[in-house]
C-alpha cells in the first residue's frame, strides 16, 4: 500500500516491518496472526538476512556454518520441524589432536561412548567429574554475572580439556575468541546443547526463513526494497516513495537500526569464514560429529562433513567438507586450511575441490555485559517512535532473533489496541 505523504494513520494502514531476517519474519507472522495487515520491506532479493544457503554444483553451502537447535523454545513454537526434514548431529564432539581423533560424548545421552572415553584414558575421571559438576550447575542455577570465560576458569576442568573441547566448541557457537559472552548466555547455550539436538534442514539453513515467509499473506513481503528513512507512522523508500503505516518496526541488523532509528550501534561485530571443499568418493570423516581443532595450531577452528549429517548437502557420490575460521580471513584462506588439513586427513586433501570461501564479516553483534542478558525483551522504542528489534537487542542467535521479533509484535499490538 503506497500512499502520498503526509496522511493520517488509520487502522487500515499496514504495520511496516523493515527487514525480512528471522526477527522481521517472526514479527510479521505474529502481527498477521493477530489480524493485522503487514508489509515487510527488505533490501535483498531473498528473505532470511544472515540465514542463507547458496546452491553450487549441487552442494548446499550455508552462509557460514550454522546449526538449528531443536531445544530453542521459539523454534519449537514457531517452526514446522517435520517439514524442514532435519537431520541431527550426535551430541558431543570429536577432537583432532596431534595424536589422533578422540570423542567427547555427553554421558547422559551416550553413556557407553563416555565410559569408553574413561576406559581409554581419553577423558580423566577428574575431568569427567568436574564436567558433570559444571553441567549440573549451569542447568540448575544459571549464573547472573561474569562471563563464559570466568565460568570455565572456575570450573576446575583441566587446561587441556578446556583448550581442546570447551573453548573451541563455544568459540564456534559465539564466534568470540575470548569467550567474553555473559555467563547466563553461556549457561543457556550449554542447556540448549545438552537438552536438544543440533540439526541441519534438508534444504539447507536457508529453508528456515523460507518456511516462515510462506506463513505470511502472499504479496506482503517486498524484496529489493531498501528503506531510507523510518518514522513512527511512515517510511521513505530508497526511491523516495513515502509509505504510511499504523506502526513501524525496524528489524534490521543493529548497525542499520542505528542509521534508521538512531539507536546505539553494536559495539562491534564477530566475523567468520566457512571454507567449503567438494570431495569425490567417501567422506574423510564419518562420525556424525563436529571435529574440533585440538591441535593447538592451524587456521580452522573446526571441520565438519555436513553431507554425513544431511545427505542432501552434496550430490550423489560426493561429500561436502566445511572448515570454519574465526575472524576476518584472507581471500586465500582455503590454501592455509588445505595445508593444515593434510596433517589431519593425509594427502587426499590435495584432491578436494575448493568450492568457495563463505565470508561473513558481520556475522554476529558483539555481546558483552557484566550482567544477565537472557531476560532482554529483544526490542526497544527509539526516540523517533519506531520499535527496533533484532538479535542485537536479545542474544546473537536464532532464538534471540525470533524472540525479539515476536516480542516487538506484541508491543505494537498492545500499543495499537490501546489506541
Ligand atoms: C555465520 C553465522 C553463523 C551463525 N550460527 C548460528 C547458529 O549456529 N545458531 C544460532 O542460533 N544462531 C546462529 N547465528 C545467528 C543467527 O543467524 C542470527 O542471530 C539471526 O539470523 C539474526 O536475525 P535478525 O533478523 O536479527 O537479523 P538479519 O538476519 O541480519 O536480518 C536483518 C534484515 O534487515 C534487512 N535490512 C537491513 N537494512 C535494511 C534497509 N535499510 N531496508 C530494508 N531492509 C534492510 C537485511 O537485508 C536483512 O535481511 C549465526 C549467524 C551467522 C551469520
Amino acid at each position: 500500500m503506497v500512499m502520498p505523504h503526509p496522511s493520517a494513520s488509520s487502522p487500515s494502514q499496514p504495520v511496516i516491518v523493515i527487514g525480512a531476517g528471522l526477527s522481521g519474519l517472526c514479527c510479521a507472522l505474529r502481527l498477521h496472526e493477530a489480524g493485522r495487515d503487514v508489509t515487510v520491506f527488505d533490501q535483498h532479493d531473498r528473505v532470511g538476512g544472515r540465514i542463507a544457503t547458496d546452491v553450487q554444483d549441487g552442494f548446499l553451502l550455508d552462509r557460514g556454518f550454522q546449526v538449528l537447535l531443536t531445544s530453542y523454545s521459539e523454534v519449537r513454537a514457531r517452526l514446522d520441524l517435520d517439514a524442514l526434514a532435519l537431520a541431527a548431529f550426535r551430541s558431543g564432539s570429536a577432537i583432532q589432536t596431534n595424536k589422533g581423533v578422540r570423542v567427547i560424548a555427553d554421558p547422559f545421552r551416550e553413556p557407553w561412548t563416555a565410559i569408553q572415553s574413561l576406559l581409554s584414558g581419553t577423558l580423566s575421571l577428574r575431568d569427567a567429574l568436574r564436567a558433570y559438576r559444571l553441567r549440573r550447575a549451569l542447568l540448575s542455577h544459571p549464573p547472573a554475572t561474569g562471563s563464559a570465560n570466568d565460568i570455565l576458569k572456575g570450573s576446575g576442568i583441566s587446561e587441556s580439556l578446556q583448550a581442546s573441547f570447551f573453548r573451541p566448541f563455544f568459540q564456534g557457537v559465539t564466534l568470540d575468541p575470548d569467550l567474553a559472552v555473559p555467563a547466563d548466555y553461556f549457561a543457556f547455550l550449554f542447556r540448549m546443547f545438552a537438552t536438544g539436538a543440533a540439526t541441519l534442514p534438508r534444504d539447507g539453513i536457508g529453508a528456515i526463513p523460507r518456511q516462515l515467509a510462506a506463513g505470511l499473506k502472499p504479496g506482503s513481503i517486498r524484496l529489493k526494497t531498501a528503506v531510507r528513512t523510518a518514522r513512527a507512522r511512515h517510511v521513505v523508500l530508497a526511491d523516495g516513495t513515502h509509505v504510511d503505516a499504523a506502526a513501524v518496526i525496524v528489524a534490521t541488523e543493529g548497525s542499520a537500526a542505528a542509521d534508521l532509528a538512531g539507536t546505539p550501534p553494536p559495539s562491534g561485530h564477530r566475523a567468520t569464514t566457512c571454507v567449503y571443499f567438494a570431495v569425490a568418493g567417501p567422506p574423510p570423516f564419518t562420525p556424525r560429529l563436529l571435529l574440533l581443532n585440538g591441535t593447538g595450531s592451524g587456521t580452522a577452528l573446526h571441520v565438519c562433513v555436513p553431507s554425513v549429517i544431511q545427505a542432501s548437502y552434496a550430490p550423489p557420490g560426493h561429500h561436502l567438507v566445511s572448515a570454519t575460521v574465526l575472524g576476518d580471513a584472507s581471500e586465500d584462506v582455503h590454501n592455509k586450511v588445505r595445508a593444515d588439513l593434510r596433517a589431519w586427513f593425509g594427502d587426499t586433501v590435495d584432491e578436494w575441490q575448493h568450492l568457495r570461501n563463505s565470508a561473513v564479516p558481520r556475522a554476529l553483534p558483539v555481546l558483552r555485559s557484566s550482567g544477565a542478558v537472557m531476560s532482554r525483551p529483544g526490542f526497544e522504542r527509539a526516540q523517533n517512535g519506531v520499535v527496533v528489534c533484532g538479535d542485537h537487542l536479545a542474544t546473537p542467535s536464532i532464538q534471540g532473533a525470533m524472540l525479539a521479533g515476536r516480542n516487538a509484535a506484541e508491543e505494537v499490538l498492545r500499543e495499537t489496541a490501546a489506541g
